[in-house]
């Protein structure tokens, strides 16, 4: 085995459930010793969100992180201090006006409102209010970014949240070119749950739609074909695929 590179997801994905702890601590376990194994996180949570819930559940520490939907990428140094890449950090800047967002955000359409103590990254990350529609936000939001001139990606997710992003930058793009960047191992295999995780699907050698995530109904065909669909929730299904690609030895736990 050469190795391979997964990257998961936190919320919904990695994040273990009540009573799922035990199947995270041997997921880990078998990840950290499988030959050339690098595992990225790839989540909507801002930098310091992402280090807040590594410390609360006491993660092993990826290689990378992929943070603020994508527009974030941070490598973690033998040290074990993190750094940002400055080559992505420079190519989402350089599609992203900040005055023009910025001008979005003190005009938000009615119904939306900032994520609350939540501080993004060259993104705004917006929500819902109570008993607004998330379709018809989306629709004066896209409004309001056309009148200030600002170009960006809207992703909906989870009926409720409202990302917007740089044009084209997203778990995905930043997935693709941390790949390439450094010349990470093959297959990737990508962990995820929702409407956020598509991009990075679609990169990935092995999308692994987690169980209790995107229903059939809500999934694109193309995704449905492709990917393998968890048995048991949690990171317990996560380490039954990568024994079924044939990446992890079967622990001898009831796996
Ligand atoms: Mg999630």
């Amino acid at each position: 085995m050469t190795g391979f590179h997964l990257v998961t997801d936190l919320d919904g994905t990695w994040l273990p459930a009540p009573g799922q702890a035990a199947h995270l601590r041997r997921l880990e376990a078998a990840v950290a010793a499988a030959p050339g194994a690098v595992l990225t996180f790839a989540t909507g949570r801002t930098f310091a969100s992402a280090q807040e819930a590594m410390d609360r559940w006491g993660l092993c520490p990826p290689h990378h992180l992929i943070c603020d939907v994508g527009t974030g990428l941070f490598h973690r140094l033998p040290s074990g201090d993190w750094v940002e890449d400055v080559a992505w950090a420079g190519r989402v800047a350089g599609a992203w006006d900040a005055e023009a967002a910025g001008q979005v955000a003190r005009g938000l359409p009615p119904g939306l409102e900032a994520q609350p103590g939540v501080r993004p990254l060259r993104r705004l990350a917006l929500q819902v209010q109570a008993g607004c529609d998330l379709a018809e936000a989306e629709a004066a939001l896209r409004d309001a970014c056309r009148s200030h001139g600002l170009a960006a990606d809207l992703l909906p997710s989870h009926g409720l949240y409202l990302d917007v992003l740089p044009p084209g930058v997203h778990k995905g793009s930043a997935l693709a070119f941390l790949q390439a960047s450094l010349g990470l191992p093959r297959p990737v295999v990508g962990c995820g749950d929702s409407a956020n995780d598509l991009t990075l699907f679609e990169v990935s050698d092995h999308p692994v739609l987690m169980r209790d995530g995107l229903g059939d109904h809500e999934a694109p065909p193309w995704l449905l074909r492709r990917a393998h669909r968890t048995q048991v929730p949690g990171p317990g299904g996560i380490h039954r695929a990568l024994i079924a690609f044939g990446l992890l030895e079967e622990d001898g736990h009831g796996h």
